[in-house]
């Protein structure tokens, strides 16, 4: 089955966001000031059951799905995240099982508990090597070597190679490129460059705070010269880089300047049930009514497919000063990236 949008797009990938709470505040997704104490997180019993993660992602798999990614807020802060791994591991159709983690509770059992569910991928975040920096970006002061700790966990537990994902931010990390690149060379986890993004309407994005891909490659290839490589897929949202003298590889995700939206197939789940078919999204398509109301697979399919049918979403191509300032767009934290 091959389910495309108004722009000729496949169904292809669903990001599943499984909690919209997180044990980390960055400044970029969460920022403190914004999502104190008291922010009113989703309660319990409007988080879809992993039972109905399930049967929606078997209709997601009817209707061409094939990837899933496991996201939050902090996936991990959700109990028992590898029961639904592998609930979700022998669904028909489905090849590809990944999660994005900021890796602060990601401990050897844990790495290994997934993969043995069936977890084929991980990404963990990290933006900076030095503590001060990194503390004052995750906003909870949380130590790096506890997320370096847990990039080996992740690589010992057989979900090599490890994605590492640091948004740069000028003013904030940026001082911090060439470390980071320096510390993965030669490890075979695969370090990505994110530039800071207008996502929410939280984070106090400003045009002259994203350091461009076009300059953190030249940064990197001053000191290591690096080569573009093949996509491993198509819509792959990384770029891949490689390092000349065989140093390994680099991505580099460039949604401001380099935007992708024309190969995007990513369709997103938030954690009560709502679909939306754009990470800057406004408003998202209830689900969890027509599961909890009776609804046959029949219906929820027709649902799930008249939605994608008449996507037109290509945010990040039309971005101005504009859209980026006035725009309301669900918050990172709440849909998972
Ligand atoms: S901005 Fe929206 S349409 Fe474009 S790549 Fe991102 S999620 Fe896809």
């Amino acid at each position: 089955m091959n389910t495309r949008d108004e722009l000729g797009r496949a169904l292809h990938d669903l990001r599943i966001s499984v909690t919209d709470r997180c044990n980390f505040r960055c400044t970029y997704c969460m920022p403190r000031e914004l999502f104190g104490a008291d922010h009113a997180f989703l309660p319990r019993a409007s988080l879809l059951s992993f039972d109905e993660i399930a049967r929606l992602t078997r209709l997601f798999a009817g209707l061409g799905v094939r990837k899933l990614r496991l996201t939050g807020g902090e996936p991990l802060v959700r109990r028992d995240l590898g029961q639904l791994v592998a609930m979700l591991a022998p669904t028909h159709g489905i090849e590809d099982i990944s999660l994005t983690t900021n890796g602060s509770l990601l401990s050897r059992e844990k790495a290994e508990r997934l993969r043995k569910a069936g977890l084929k991928r991980i990404t963990i975040s990290l933006d900076a090597l030095d503590d001060a920096t990194f503390k004052a970006m995750n906003g909870v002061g949380f130590p790096v070597a506890k997320v370096l700790a847990a990039i080996d966990h992740a690589a010992a537990a057989g979900l090599a190679p490890v994605k590492v994902n640091m948004v740069v931010r000028r003013g904030a990390n940026d001082q911090a490129i060439e470390a980071m690149a320096e510390h993965f060379r030669g490890t075979g986890q695969i370090l990505r460059f994110i530039e800071f993004m207008d996502v929410g309407t939280t984070n106090g994005w400003r045009l002259d705070e994203v350091v461009t891909a076009k300059e953190i490659l030249a940064r990197i290839d001053a000191r290591w010269p690096i080569e573009q490589a093949p996509p491993n897929y198509p819509g792959e949202v990384a770029v891949r880089w490689r390092y000349r003298d065989g140093g390994g590889e680099i991505g580099v995700i460039a949604s401001v300047t380099r935007p992708f939206c024309g190969g995007c197939t990513r369709a997103r789940l938030s954690a009560e049930g709502r679909l939306y078919t754009c990470l800057f999204a406004a408003t998202g398509a209830d689900l969890r009514g027509m599961l909890r109301g009776g609804a046959s697979d029949e219906a929820i399919t027709g649902k799930l497919a008249a939605v994608w049918h008449v996507r037109r979403d290509r945010y990040s191509e039309l971005r101005t000063a504009a859209t980026a300032a006035g725009r309301k767009k669900i918050e990172m934290s709440y849909i998972g990236g």
